[in-house]
């Protein structure tokens, strides 16, 4: 929306103005774009490091006052209820997991009963896949890619060992050509009658392109497989329409995007359609939730997403995300994602005006295309990513870095300013340009 401040000053919105107005690359654009931000007041509830441009909320999202408060009370209840609080606590810990799994719907497109807050990301990969992986006759395969994060490719295959079968044999890996980014084409030409079972990520956690879910699962069901996503690199940056995709099933984490914080549960998705099949890495909170204090050893499972969680929640630390959801759900998916694009558009301006020619020589990882990117953008540099991203950290700024060559910059619509952005693009200049990055040694640390 534009305000008057624009109207004198230009015609044009502030993200179709980028390439007409000879000013955006000046700090008083920025000021310009932060003031007349919808969200900007958002930023006042999280706590931003001291003295620190924090750009990695694609890796740890910050805390907020509201998650805080949220952990407080249920620290406070574990106090003054003890056992008690598992139905008398404000949000009785005993349905915890359903109801934040309720909050969180709309942010995924989910459907009541479909979305559970449980786990952890890749123990909810082999809970899903231990159900949707079912090998038979001629299909036996796991499509994925090779792009992939390691994490869930460990557990792709540690599935298909325990069917007595060999990864070396059924997990394909549909190729990155340019071995940075996917293509869907690609992918869906490797559908074949052979597949058991489709396994993508939403967005790629290196390169930061984002998948044509609705595309994939169109074009694997047509074939007649179903078909999963991990959208830990997307979920709380970008909104899913999951069940009106007909999507089967997905994961993602809590601690990125969704602010949780470090090791939060996470999510678990199941279309209803699928609420008769069988959790196999079953445990007693999938059961039937007014039966399962019978303490039956006959497991009746949910029929819902509530049916694949498997342990006592852990209600301590994962009590943050309550207030998290609630911060993210009054600014709204939607303005997140528009936000998050002008953000990202910016970067990628400055960086093709300012970087992207000699002798700073930067270019961009991350597809250009509004609908094929997610929440951050990898830049490259042909020689020093690795010491620009140790200068970086060195002046205050937190980006991340992800071998081999590749700095990762995530603005994020809560609590990120556009005049970060300019300052990050203006250190990566001042970097080269002194050449600061020569200070620092060549050798990586164990979490960069
Ligand atoms: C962050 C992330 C994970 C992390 O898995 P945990 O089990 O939570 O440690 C897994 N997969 C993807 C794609 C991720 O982005």
């Amino acid at each position: 929306m534009m305000k008057t401040l624009y109207l004198c000053r230009q015609t044009q919105t502030p993200n179709s103005s980028f390439m007409t107005n000879p000013f955006f690359t000046e700090r008083s654009y920025a000021l310009q774009l932060d003031q007349n931000d919808p969200l900007a007041g958002f930023r006042q509830r999280f706590y931003i490091p001291e003295n620190t441009i924090y750009m990695d909320g694609n890796s740890l999202g910050l805390l907020s006052t509201d998650a805080e408060k949220s952990l407080e009370r249920v620290l406070n209840e574990w106090k003054t209820l003890g056992i008690k609080g598992w139905l008398e606590a404000k949000r009785p810990w005993f349905y915890f997991a359903e109801e934040i799994g309720e909050m969180a719907a709309e942010i995924v497109g989910a459907r009541p009963g479909e979305l559970i807050f449980t786990g952890t990301t890749t123990v909810n990969i082999h809970a899903l896949i231990s159900t949707f992986y079912q090998p038979s006759g001629k299909r036996t395969k796991i499509l994925a890619d090779e792009l992939n994060f390691p994490s869930d490719i460990y557990a792709l295959k540690g599935q298909i060992k325990m069917k007595g079968l060999d990864p070396s044999e059924e997990l394909l890996l549909a190729p990155a050509p340019d071995g940075r980014t996917l293509n869907e084409q690609i992918i869906v030409d490797m559908m074949n009658k052979e597949v058991a079972l489709v396994y993508l990520p939403s967005v790629l956690y290196a390169g930061g392109q984002m998948l044509d879910m609705e595309f994939l699962t169109r074009e694997a069901h047509k074939r007649g497989i179903p078909i999963g996503f991990d959208c830990s690199h997307s979920a709380g940056a970008v909104p899913h329409h999951f069940s009106n995709w007909g999507v089967d099933f997905a994961t993602f984490c809590s601690y990125k995007y969704l602010n949780g914080g470090p090791g939060c549960a996470a999510f678990l998705y199941i279309n209803k359609k699928h609420f008769q099949k069988e959790p196999l890495m079953a445990g007693w909170f999938g059961y039937v939730k007014e039966k399962q204090f019978d303490m039956s050893l006959d497991f009746e499972h949910a029929h819902g997403a509530g049916g694949w969680q498997i342990s006592s929640p852990g209600i301590l630390g994962s009590s943050t995300m309550e207030g998290a959801m609630k911060v993210m759900l009054e600014a709204g998916i939607e303005p997140i994602r528009e936000k998050s694009l002008k953000m990202t558009d910016y970067l990628i301006r400055l960086t093709k005006e300012i970087l992207d020619k000699p002798p700073y020589d930067f270019s961009i990882a991350t597809p250009l295309e509004p609908s094929r990117r997610g929440g951050h953008i990898s830049l490259l540099h042909p020689t020093e990513s690795l010491r620009i991203n140790e200068a970086l950290k060195a002046r205050g700024i937190i980006p991340d870095f992800r071998s081999p060559d590749m700095i990762r910059i995530a603005p994020v619509a809560l609590y990120n300013t556009f005049e970060e952005v300019w300052k990050v693009v203006q250190a990566f200049k001042e970097i080269v340009d002194q050449k600061e990055y020569e200070q620092f040694s060549k050798q990586r640390k164990a979490i960069s």
